[in-house]
């Protein structure tokens, strides 16, 4: 996509119209099914599966001769009467409610200037500061219901009452950025395409529990989203946004960088503590909470990307309009990251108590080929696995525990009639085997003794007596691991024996 950017520039300018057209290289669209995408406004014209050759058409046939290439459109974007269907008007998008996601794939993701003109950008960070009191603005987001999108659903007001009412005057706000789910890839979004909303936020925490440093935990295997966000705090600072005096308003606040080395278990609060400390990342027993006493040891609020990616536009529209979307329990949207065997792969934020039908077929367009679909794999290894019968659930925090399974960060991986889920739970716990960190005996030799089981059914040399052992083993994972990785891991395999066990059946010799 940086050679169709470079060559459209290159025309525009041969053309003499460079000046004419404002060329905007933004975050992602979320549509990664048909990408590189290129929207041509005022028409909204959407351009599907670009390559390079095809923009010199864009140009001399769109924007030179004002005649749309119909040929290269995608097919979704064009009506049945042959009219152009602007893009938020694509199915895809169409039943989309984007809050996380207003600005990827708007606003250009290096300038600073379209974040502040084109998305009202840190003028909540300016309401909140200036014309709110510190627990106005926690009030605020405690009556918009916001719940913690990284995984546990912990209401964030709650959390950041805890720190504000923790004794100290030094504290802390870290955007834990780790995200490590397989399939995941909302959290790079939002700091590829909108960096600087993420500082807003953090500065509206900061503000409110009274911190004044921040700190941004990013693995390091996300290049673009760390050159962009470093490109961000540049402008940032230069422009008056973070640093000593923010926007003139006498608050103090700035934001550093901590890379992480690819560890799942740094996504754990405590874990994530520890290696910003520059210890080994391995969790801590809790109490105590972060709140209270997190990094350095002092009051420390942990959110993760997308929590604070709605929390300025909470602060400027207000606690209402948030719970006016969603469900009483779970307000506001949730991205998801569409995977595995759906026709639009790609990020969708849909507002909680959509139906997870509603995801798979109006948004997703479906499974390919015809297949019969199978599952769904929500919230990655710590997770569980929903049939078909469940296609109606309203997807929420609370609806998906229900059934076995989590939010998680968001993985959504839908699996057709040829998925074995045998191979998808022991996919699973392969990666919980690997991403252990051996701190707690349950999780560091129970994981592996369950995957030698699963690899023993899987080979066809399991029994029945297996399946209890299975059930067993990942019973007691569950109540005596340390922290969140090993309390979770055994979901992928319980919620497939539960719903699949004549699958579990077929593989094993009955030796009883
Ligand atoms: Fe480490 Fe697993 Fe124990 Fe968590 S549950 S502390 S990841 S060994």
């Amino acid at each position: 996509s940086i050679k169709i950017l470079k060559r459209m520039e290159e025309l525009l300018e041969e053309k003499g119209i460079r000046d004419q057209v404002k060329v905007v290289k933004t975050g992602c669209f979320g549509l990664c099914a048909v990408g590189p995408i290129v929207v041509v406004y005022p028409e909204g014209a959407f351009y599907a599966h670009v390559k390079e050759e095809d923009t010199d058409r864009i140009v001399n046939e769109h924007i030179v001769e004002g005649k749309i290439v119909k040929d290269l459109l995608y097919k979704e974007a064009v009506t049945e009467d042959g009219e152009i269907r602007p893009f938020e008007e694509v199915p895809f998008y169409s039943k989309q409610v984007r809050i996380a996601l207003e600005n990827c794939g708007r606003i250009q993701a290096e300038d600073i200037n379209d974040y502040i003109e084109c998305a009202e950008g840190y003028k909540a960070a300016k309401k909140a500061i200036t014309e709110m009191t510190r627990e106005e603005v926690i009030d605020e987001i405690k009556r918009s219901g916001l719940r913690g999108r990284g995984g546990g659903g912990f209401p964030t007001g709650l959390k950041w009452q805890f720190a504000y009412n923790a004794p100290g005057d030094e504290k802390y706000v870290i955007c834990n950025a780790d995200e490590g789910d397989p399939g995941a890839f909302m959290d790079r979004s939002v700091l590829e395409g909108d960096a600087h909303c993420v500082f807003e936020a953090m500065m509206i925490t900061a503000y409110a529990i009274g911190a004044n440093h921040g700190y941004i935990y990013i693995r390091a295997e996300y290049p673009v989203a760390i050159h962009r966000l470093e490109i961000a705090l540049e402008q940032a600072r230069e422009a008056g946004y973070l640093g000593k005096n923010v926007m003139g308003t006498g608050f103090d606040f700035d934001i550093e960088l901590k890379l992480g080395a690819g560890a799942f278990v740094c996504g754990e609060e405590t874990a994530l503590i520890n290696s910003i400390e520059g210890k080994r990342g391995m969790p801590n027993p809790k109490p105590p909470f972060p709140a209270n006493k997190g990094v350095w040891g002092k009051p420390t609020i942990i959110n993760n990307v997308e929590t604070f990616a709605n929390i300025p536009k909470i602060i400027l529209k207000g606690a209402d309009w948030f719970t006016s979307i969603g469900t009483e329990k779970s307000p506001g949207t949730k991205v998801f990251a569409l995977g595995g065997k759906i026709e639009n792969v790609g990020l969708v934020e849909i507002p909680m108590g959509t139906p997870l039908r509603e995801i798979v077929y109006d948004i997703g367009g479906g499974i390919p080929n015809g297949k019969a679909f199978k599952a769904v794999q929500t919230g990655g290894p710590s997770g569980g696995c929903i049939p078909a019968q469940y296609l109606d659930t309203p997807i929420d925090f609370d609806s998906l525990t229900a059934l076995g399974s989590m939010m998680g960060s968001g993985g959504m991986i839908i699996m057709d009639e040829d998925n074995c889920m045998i191979d998808i739970a022991k996919f699973f716990l392969d990666f919980t085997v690997e991403e252990s960190c051996g701190k707690c005996t349950p999780c560091r030799e129970g994981t592996k003794r369950m995957l030698e089981i699963l690899e023993r059914i899987s080979d066809g040399h399991g029994t029945m007596e297996d399946l209890d052992k299975l059930e067993t083993l990942a019973e007691t994972i569950k109540s005596t691991a340390l922290c969140g990785l090993g309390q979770t891991a055994p979901n992928p395999v319980l919620s497939t024996l539960k719903f699949f066990r004549d699958e579990y059946i077929a593989h094993v010799v009955d030796k009883r």
